[in-house]
């Protein structure tokens, strides 16, 4: 940061994704913004294994002068005449068929192991930037200058000018966000309603996920089909998708091939908005490796083979954070899964995290962008940034409900079998057509444009 007065300070509670991402954009675009970002945990850490991004994000990786180093990490689809992810029908015990292959590398994503991702961003930090450890939000309160009081769980607190939540599905941020708006928030909004978006909802999908090294995976199956692009160079990784009623599998390697991330994904459509049964420390725990082999015991054996070579599977159970009336108020704003975490059946959350931390950003580096601009700075990020989101988890929901043979087809007839040629080329159709709405989106880099006519306009 330059000698000279910071024109602002900036709090950002959470170093996950969207937070260390925010901090970045931040620090490229600006050097007089003070950036102290404030983190649960005692080290930056991420939970889960394997992570894959889009091409329109990567093309903000690009504008950030990344690229190179996520890509150094990342495993790709295979070239245009190859397709992945492979779609098979999967939940016939002697061995399931395919389905259909996607062959659009233009849309497919990079895939690599999230902490490699992390790193990349640190080692990207300015030294500038304040990342304080151990330092859990409990809430925040506005004085009337607009000055904000973070106050941690440690009963220390801090100020700052501008809050970011990025402090994901459980964000405190939120919380406190909507526990203000339901005590002061004046007409249009009904009050009495405000309180109701603290909280995220069971999405009714459960997760269980492993790594697998693929020699071990190799060795007990040589010729699993998940190998067949590796032999062009291991930073080429097929998708395989194994679909069934209800369930469905998803693998593809990382680090450079060595490992297999696979996720197994149950849905009970009854338990879908209600609340998960159990404390929320059940949200996310290690299970029996034998409750998902039970779960999966009429799979086909391409399948199965990873579930069998699992050690310590852990199980997610997949919450959500439904469509909220807004999220910026004032100097505060939420981003990521803490504004809108959704299912991950589009591999887009932490995408969507990313956009909004990149336009986000970008808005308060702008040198237009004084203290007495952030409000409305914040209210153009929302409302670029919330639509796409939006969407985002919709075509998720819609996409993981395809792939697990749960959504309605008007077209089927009486006696006709939902897996008839003519059903699954309707359901491929639909599940091509929900994944495309997520390449048809505007481009992150013309919204930034967007973004900045707008701010100019003032
Ligand atoms: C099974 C699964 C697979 C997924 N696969 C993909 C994928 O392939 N591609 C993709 O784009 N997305 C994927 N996602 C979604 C993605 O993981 C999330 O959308 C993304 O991690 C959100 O990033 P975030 O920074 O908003 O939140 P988080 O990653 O949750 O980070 C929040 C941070 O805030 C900290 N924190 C929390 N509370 C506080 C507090 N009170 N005070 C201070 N710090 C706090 C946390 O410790 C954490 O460091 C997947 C999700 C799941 C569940």
């Amino acid at each position: 940061m330059s000698n000279t007065q910071p024109k602002f300070r900036v709090a950002i509670c959470g170093a996950g994704i969207g937070g260390l991402f925010l901090a970045t954009v931040i620090a490229k675009f600006s050097s007089n913004i003070k950036i102290d970002v404030y983190e649960a945990h005692d080290a930056v850490t991420t939970a889960g294994a394997g992570i894959s991004f889009r091409p329109r994000t990567m093309r903000i990786a690009k504008e950030l002068g990344i690229y190179d180093d996520v890509v150094a990490v990342s495993t790709f689809p295979p070239e245009r005449d190859t397709p992945s992810p492979i779609f098979r029908v999967s939940d016939i015990k002697e061995g399931g068929y395919e389905w259909f292959g996607e062959k659009a590398r233009d849309s497919a994503p990079a895939s690599m192991h999230r902490m490699d991702f992390v790193r990349v961003i640190q080692n990207h930090l300015p030294k500038s930037c304040n990342v304080h450890l151990q330092k859990r939000v409990q809430s925040y309160a506005e004085a009337d200058s607009g000055e904000i009081t973070i106050h941690f769980a440690d009963r220390t607190t801090a100020t700052t000018d501008v809050l970011v939540g990025a402090d994901g599905l459980r964000s405190k941020t939120r919380r406190c966000m909507f526990e203000t708006a339901a005590k002061v928030e004046p007409p249009p909004f009904d009050r009495s309603q405000l309180s109701k978006y603290t909280d995220t909802s069971y999405s009714g999908y459960s997760i269980y996920r492993d790594l697998i090294p693929m020699n071990k995976l190799l060795a007990h199956y040589p010729d699993h089909p998940v190998k067949s692009a590796m032999y062009i160079l291991t930073t080429i990784a097929l998708v395989l998708q194994l679909c069934g009623k209800g369930k469905h599998l998803v693998g593809y390697t990382i680090n450079g091939g060595a490992m297999l991330n696979f996720a197994a994904v149950t849905y009970d459509p009854a338990l879908e908005g209600t609340d998960y049964p159990g404390p929320d420390t059940r949200w996310v725990e290690d299970r029996p490796k034998q409750e998902m082999l039970d779960l999966f015991d009429d799979y086909e054996p391409m399948g199965r083979a990873w579930l069998d070579l699992s050690a310590t599977p852990s199980r997610w159970a997949i919450h959500v954070v439904g469509k909220l009336p807004f999220w910026t108020r004032g100097r505060v704003a939420i981003i990521g899964d803490a504004a809108h975490a959704a299912t991950p059946h589009l591999g887009a959350g932490a995408g969507a995290a990313i956009e909004d931390a990149w336009l986000l950003g970008r808005l308060l580096a702008h040198p237009r962008t004084a203290l007495a601009d952030v409000p409305r700075a914040l209210a153009i990020f929302e409302g670029i940034c919330k639509p796409n989101a939006e969407r985002v988890a919709d075509k998720s929901m819609e996409n993981g409900k395809l792939y697990d043979f749960y959504t309605e087809d008007p077209l089927l007839q009486p006696g006709e079998d939902e897996r008839s040629p003519a059903a699954l080329e309707r359901r491929r159709e639909k599940l091509v057509n929900a994944r495309q709405a997520i390449v048809d989106a505007e481009d992150p880099l013309k919204q930034w444009e967007r973004a900045e006519g707008l701010l100019l306009q003032a």
